[in-house]
């Protein structure tokens, strides 16, 4: 790439070119070492939940770092994990009572299965070893949270040697491709709850310690909603056996959707556990966590007393004290409930704007969390072969114009989903989603016109 020095010592994901240096990040811009300015229309994957550069949370960060930087948590707590703990669990919602916070989704993710293992083996039930989870997922990469996940792409080099090999799946919640024609939302949720039933069934639902699902399913396919109902019924198959549930917010919590908890959208459903990452932390420190219902922490309690689990930088003080610092900008501007209201507005303009277009199959989402799948033809739904990709030129060409777009690699498990993820600030102004539409689309048309 351009602006790359040719020698950089870094492991990046290439090993044959590298990205270009950024120099500065304020509000809803990059700056690049050559000067240009990028509009962050994705956050990374939906992490700069309040945009870059805010001042509050350097200030909390610095006043943390002069008071303590870091204080192992086998003697020690801290009043920023204590707080950002109180901030999250005000009132226990949802039954939720303890989190404990790590530094990335996927360590998030591996807590919470540990804790399900856990929990078990405490309750007296040693044989529930298996998981259940959903094709098409995306729970990051440590072996554990890998394993749960089905992102074939990454899968590959690991799935003989490393994946572990006591994980079932079922279909995900993506209407565009698994949704029948003719057939209603309630008929289509209800089937997909139907399979979940007899995947337990089939495996033996007293071995099952846990479902784990996204809410709203991120990086794979790219923001697929739940239909109504879903998840109501995934709760109620769960309480039948037993069964935990384990819903996977690192992507689409913290406010993405239009609530601070996207299950919250989902009727009466309450997870036994909640990962949350990305924009907990709005990418000031590395922050993710994991949210434990009163169920779980209870026999725990009864049992050995302890998690029999532990990081260095667990809770790490500044970390906590850069996310209670976004949590309060969150509640201070109202940023969740604008986000549903900006949310509409996006919808809006994007499906009067791309919805149209030849090579836009679907666009979904929620709150500020949107994708755009494309496909070669509209009518078949056929995508484009892998080897294209239209969402990396899609990438490559917003970029070239001063918009940063997240794609998804598509083909996961063999099927298609070559997809852009929008997720912009929360508090995004108005003028810059207008600015982000307005360079989607010229992307959209410089690509287009590569092909026809
Ligand atoms: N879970 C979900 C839903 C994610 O989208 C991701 C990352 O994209 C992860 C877990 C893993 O998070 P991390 O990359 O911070 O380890």
């Amino acid at each position: 790439m351009t602006d790359a020095a040719p020698d950089s010592k870094v492991l990046h994901r290439s090993l044959l070119e590298h990205p270009e240096t950024v120099t500065s990040a304020d509000g809803s811009y990059f700056t690049l070492s050559n000067g240009q300015r990028i509009l962050d229309g994705c956050g990374g994957a939906a992490v700069a939940a309040i945009g870059h550069g805010d001042a509050d949370v350097k200030a909390a960060v610095m006043e943390q770092m002069s008071k303590v930087a870091y204080a192992h948590t086998l003697a020690f707590t801290t009043s920023s994990a204590e707080e950002l703990a109180d901030t999250l669990l005000d009132g226990n919602p949802f039954g939720l009572c303890r989190a404990y916070f790590v530094a990335s989704g996927s360590e998030a993710v591996d807590a919470a299965m540990k804790l399900a293992r856990q929990y078990w083996v405490e309750a007296g039930q040693p044989h529930r070893r298996r998981f259940v989870a959903r094709r098409q997922a995306y729970h990051g990469s440590t072996i554990g949270s890998m394993s749960v996940g089905s992102h074939v792409g990454r899968q590959r080099p690991y799935k003989d040697a490393l994946l572990l090999n006591n994980v079932s799946y079922v279909s995900p919640t993506y209407a565009y491709r698994v949704q029948r024609p003719g057939e209603t939302e309630g008929a289509y949720a209800r089937r997909l709850v139907a399979e979940l039933e007899a995947e337990f069934e089939a495996v033996g639902p007293e071995t099952i310690m846990a479902f784990v699902a996204e809410t709203v399913g991120g990086a794979t396919v790219g923001c697929i909603t739940p239909p109504r109902g879903y998840f109501e019924g995934v709760r109620r198959a769960c309480d039948r056996h037993g069964i935990l549930l384990i819903l996977d917010e690192v992507m689409c919590g913290s406010g993405r959707t239009g609530t601070y908890f996207a299950f919250a959208q989902e009727g009466d459903v309450r997870p036994d556990m909640v990962t949350l990452g990305k924009g907990l932390g709005g990418g000031y420190t590395p922050m993710a966590g994991v949210l434990v219902h009163r169920r779980v922490v209870d026999v725990l309690a009864r049992g050995s007393g302890t998690f029999v689990h532990g990081h260095t930088y667990q809770a790490h003080p500044v970390c906590c004290a850069a996310a209670l610092a976004v949590q309060r900008v969150l509640k201070r501007d109202r940023l969740v409930a604008g986000c549903a209201e900006k949310g509409k507005w996006l919808e809006a303009r994007l499906r009067e704007r791309l919805g149209p277009r030849r090579y836009v199959g679907d666009i979904r989402g929620r709150g500020l969390f949107w994708a755009l799948e494309f496909v070669k033809d509209k009518e078949t739904k056929e995508p484009f072969a892998p080897r294209l990709c239209f969402a990396s030129v899609m990438r490559r060409e917003a970029h070239r114009l001063g918009l940063a777009i997240y794609p998804g690699s598509g083909t996961a498990d063999g099927q298609a989903g070559d997809h852009v993820v929008l997720a912009p600030p929360l508090n995004a102004t108005w003028d810059e989603l207008g600015i982000l539409v307005d360079l989607l689309e010229s992307a959209y048309d410089v690509v287009e016109k590569t092909l026809s």
